[in-house]
């Protein structure tokens, strides 16, 4: 298995670290558990790097991060890629716009996802997802279904979504992008729980959600 020579290598060199980075990032920051979770970037238009399976994130390092194409088949790396490739390249074909992908099973979005209930825009920040976060329904862990029903959950507006019983995916314009809303499903669902557990939360009107979308869009830089 070979680099395509179309390849950028300083961007698959670039991308590979970030890869690493923000793995380490999301336990440092409490989104996942032990190899729980899961972290790509698309390098070029049609390859994509994405974290090793089962891997302790300190232990990876940039040069053991697989390369795969929009089919989840190997391209270049000695280990095998996440078990959530599947779902990973399923997004990327779906959404141009999308350069980074994360999987998390942070614990206050991970509460909703069991109840099988959307994060509703109890909080501004939701707007970081979209009106709220959806809920894709129950497929069993690193399989096409579960690729197939988290790509049509997001549908071209959703940053993010809820996997049932499982977790969260987020997708941005670059991994840091994936990264920062994953932080915010995980910030607005802990909102939104204590909340609930203390009282009724209003939830924004369709209207203020709408324009909070919009405005994120422009205050985004990633
Ligand atoms: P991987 O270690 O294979 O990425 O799987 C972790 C996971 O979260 C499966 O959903
Ligand atoms: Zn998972």
């Amino acid at each position: 298995m070979t680099v395509p020579d179309t390849l950028d290598t300083d961007e698959l060199h670039d991308k590979r670290q970030a890869v690493v980075d923000t793995g380490v990032a999301m336990l440092e920051q409490g989104l996942t558990k032990g190899t729980g979770g899961n972290v790509s970037g698309r390098v070029g238009d049609e390859y994509v790097a994405v974290s090793p399976s089962g891997i302790p994130y300190e232990e990876i390092e940039s040069g053991d991060v697989p390369l795969v194409d929009l089919d989840a088949s190997v391209v270049d790396g000695e280990l095998d890629p996440s078990a959530e490739t599947p779902m990973h390249t399923a997004v990327y074909r779906q959404r141009d716009d999308v350069g980074g992908i994360i999987h998390t099973h942070s614990p206050y979005a991970s509460t909703f996802a069991s109840l099988s209930e959307p994060i509703e825009a109890s909080h501004y920040l939701i707007a970081y997802a979209g009106d709220k976060v959806p809920v894709a329904p129950y497929e069993t862990y690193g399989t096409e279904e579960l690729g197939a029903v988290a790509a049509d959950t997001l549908g071209e507006a959703y940053n993010a979504c809820l996997l049932e019983n499982h977790g969260v995916l987020t997708v941005g314009e670059t991994i840091e992008g994936a990264f920062e809303t994953a932080l915010m499903v995980e910030y607005c669902a802990r909102i939104h729980y204590q909340a609930r557990a203390i009282g009724e939360p209003t939830i924004l009107p369709d209207e203020e959600v709408d324009r909070l979308v919009d405005r994120f869009a422009g205050y985004r830089t990633h």
